[in-house]
């Protein structure tokens, strides 16, 4: 105990010790040490209470940085995940997770890039081809839903993640999203154009090296792309994409 902080009280208490000991004291005398016992009494009730409104208080404030920071920690974690343009993983979070996946399980993977991009930026500008790919990701998101997770590797490139999926069940995914893109016009193009994508895919079983997976489905997308566009090539059936429709 730190003397000096009680210094007075402790010399209160020593006094009415004194008195307590003594005998043949009048009455007046009881009193004065009582009163005086009684008043600093109440004065450290006072304090008392005081101090611990203050540390209610501070209580409170830490308790609410506390809510800030963790708030702040969850920020940071998404935005050091997270595409700001889309929302998607972005390229580091796609690799971590398929690596996760592949560690045991098998795993489809898409790759899909959009057709002739440059000309879109070139017609429309900068920031509508911006919003192109904003607004094929929800498209995307629509048809994935939660059976993957999407991902933007690159401008105007990304992958969607299909762990456990066999090849031919991805294959009529990748063809589900091509249609939903090709077929109705994008909102954010004020001419009716459609926007169009290839896809890439490729399958491989538990303990892949992702890089591995990733290079074979880009393969395939480069094949989509050598094919003509607008198609989805699987590893198994390069030389029998589909053949879009017009
Ligand atoms: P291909 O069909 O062969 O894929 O042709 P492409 O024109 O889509 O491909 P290319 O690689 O020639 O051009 C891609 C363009 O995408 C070039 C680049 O300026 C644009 N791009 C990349 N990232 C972004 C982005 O975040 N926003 C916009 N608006 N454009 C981007
Ligand atoms: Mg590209
Ligand atoms: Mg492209």
């Amino acid at each position: 105990m730190d003397k000096a902080l009680f210094e007075t009280e402790i010399g209160v208490l020593t006094q009415a010790q004194a008195t307590l000991a003594e005998t043949g004291l009048d009455n007046a005398q009881y009193r004065h040490a009582l009163a005086e016992l009684t008043h600093h009494y109440q004065r450290l009730m006072r304090e008392m209470h005081r101090l611990i409104r203050h540390s209610d208080r501070t209580e409170a404030e830490l308790n609410a940085v506390n809510a800030k920071l963790q708030q702040l920690s969850a920020e940071l974690e998404y935005k050091s995940r997270h595409d700001t343009l889309t929302g998607a993983l972005n390229r580091g979070a796609v690799f971590e997770l398929a690596r996760t996946y592949l560690s045991n399980a098998s795993m489809s993977l898409i790759m899909l890039d959009i057709d002739h991009f440059k000309r879109i930026n070139d017609t429309f500008g900068h920031p509508t081809g911006d919003a192109v790919i904003q607004e094929l990701i929800q498209r995307l998101r629509i048809v994935v839903n939660e059976q993957g997770d999407i991902g933007r590797v690159g401008g105007e490139e990304f992958t969607i993640l299909l762990p456990k999926m066999p090849l031919e069940e991805s294959g009529r995914l990748a063809e589900h999203i091509r249609q939903a893109l090709a077929r109705k016009p994008f909102d954010c193009l004020q001419t009716e154009q459609c926007v169009t994508a290839s896809f890439g895919i490729s399958w491989s079983p538990p303990g892949t090296d992702f890089e591995q997976a990733y290079s074979r489905a880009d393969a395939a997308l480069y094949q989509a792309k050598q094919q003509g566009r607008n198609r989805v090539v699987s590893e198994a059936n390069r030389d029998q994409s589909t053949v879009a429709p017009a």
